[in-house]
């Protein structure tokens, strides 16, 4: 760490020189930054393929720390368990914030424990170009999830430091908190927060755990949320980010099967969330005959049913709805459900269709619970955030990055949501994605090799250092 340091007193003092000499074609900073910012570049074509070369990816090391990262779990490797709060996610903070310091950048966390590493640019009062991803895993899942965008981002910066290349902007890679809703039943915390959420403070002051263990009192033990009211402290100002980039597995299959390198996300469907009940009066299964009785099982299966229908009729392939919950009370073979109970999910790039399906739900199961004669005691949309789509500077210089590393790439939409999602509320956002085995994710399965993950980390570092000098 002491050893890198003094390094940016130099830094500064090359771009001092670079701007003194008015012959830039002899200063090789300059001649790297415009290397590598694909704007205006009158430079023969040489040298630009040059600084590509000098993009070089310690992968040895890079998959060292995915491996070393995945032994902070609470389940035995291969599965990964690390939950926001534990012992085992704070050590595993601890070994990123290390591991950002060895890089050289500062290191600094705010009230819910967003961690940010800064390389300073050398015009670090510009708004910076951010980039970075999640740690925390849910129960016996895999250790590339949000990992490989953090991990990954740090490398990124570690590669154009090699390279030589020196940031104008300054460069950040963030860690975002408990971007899986386990502990507390809220997803991309860190980032709602980071994105203003007020209703996210107000919540979070009750928010309890599954052991009743109150949010503030398990962010106190991890030495996060020292002053009650200092949530809305993490809130961004509008500003910070002029570009916000996140490197991610895909969770899905398309780019393995169809051998292509990169996936550059142009959107991100958002989820909308839905919990209802149906209540009847049950009864004994052989003694009440079919006549008369009031199902909630059956009003249950009914809306399944109307979810799946209301999703097709959309028309879109990019519409989707995922009954993922059916609870049936009592939960005896012999007894006539009398409650049920069921959680729906459905998402769309577009979010006027998506609300639409929405609205059809509802109006379905109000009209199979007249039809059926149970109660829909209730109808609760637990969550309904916009889509967002990908900025066009950022798609451009992702693209580009691409092109110039020679990686087979394509424009593809991101079906599961990230942080960017709540970023890109605050800051102009891209995210790259890379193939996994067969599109696995959120199980120990999920792999993706080592080339595929330098192939990201390689396009994340160019396309950053494009943005920071844009
Ligand atoms: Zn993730």
């Amino acid at each position: 760490m002491t050893l890198r340091f003094p390094q940016f007193p130099l830094l500064l003092l090359c771009f001092c020189c670079s701007v003194i000499i008015a012959h830039r074609d002899e200063d090789p900073v300059t001649k790297t930054m415009e290397d590598f910012s694909g704007y205006p570049i009158d430079e023969p074509h040489s040298f630009f393929q040059k600084s590509l070369s000098l993009l070089s990816v310690d992968t040895e090391s890079l998959q060292k720390e995915i491996d070393e990262l995945a032994a902070f779990s609470d389940t035995p490797a291969p599965s990964v368990t690390r939950i926001l709060y534990t012992e085992k996610d704070v050590l595993a903070r601890r070994y990123i914030k290390n591991l950002m310091g060895l890089s050289g950048l500062s290191v600094r966390e705010d009230a819910v424990g967003n961690i940010f590493g800064r390389w300073d640019g050398h015009e670090p009062e510009l708004p910076a170009v951010a980039t970075g991803s999640h740690i925390d895993a849910i129960p016996y899942s895999g250790k590339y999830d949000g990992v490989v965008g953090v991990l990954g981002a740090i490398e990124a910066i570690n590669v154009l430091q090699r390279s030589g290349f020196r940031p104008r902007r300054s460069l950040e890679v963030i860690l975002f908190t408990s971007e899986e809703p386990t502990r507390f039943g809220i997803s991309c915390l860190g980032s709602r927060l980071l994105a203003g959420s007020e209703v996210l403070v107000e919540a979070l002051k009750t928010t309890v755990d599954a052991q009743n263990r109150s949010f503030l009192d398990a962010a106190r033990s991890a030495e996060y949320a020292k002053d009650q009211d200092d949530l809305s402290s993490v809130f961004l100002k509008k500003g910070t980010y002029s570009a916000f980039v996140e490197l991610h597995i895909e969770q899905g299959p398309l780019l393995e099967e169809e051998g292509i390198s990169i996936g550059i996300v142009t959107a991100i469907a958002a989820p909308a969330s839905i919990k209802l009940e149906f209540e009847g009066n049950g009864g004994h299964a052989g003694a009440v005959l079919m006549p008369h009785r009031n199902d909630a099982g059956l009003a249950a299966a009914e809306l399944a049913l109307a979810v799946e229908k209301h999703v097709l009729e959309s028309g879109s392939i990019d519409t989707v709805g995922t009954v993922g919950i059916l609870e049936l009370h009592p939960g005896a073979i012999n007894s006539i459900p009398s409650k049920s109970h069921l959680e729906i999910d459905t998402r769309d790039i577009d979010e006027q269709r998506r609300n639409i399906v929405i609205e059809k739900i509802q109006h379905s199961a109000s009209k199979i619970a007249i039809d059926r004669g149970v109660r829909l005691s209730e109808f609760k949309i637990i969550n309904q955030d916009p889509p967002a789509l990908a900025e066009k500077t950022i798609i451009g210089a992702m693209e580009a990055a691409s092109k110039e590393l020679n990686l087979k790439h394509k424009l593809m939409i991101s079906r599961a949501y990230h942080d960017s999602l709540f970023m890109a509320r605050v800051s102009p956002m891209g995210m790259i994605f890379i193939p996994c085995y067969k599109g696995y994710s959120h199980k120990p399965e999920e792999y993706a090799s080592s080339q595929d993950i330098a192939n990201g980390v390689k396009v994340l570092a160019l396309t950053l250092a494009k943005l920071s000098l844009h």
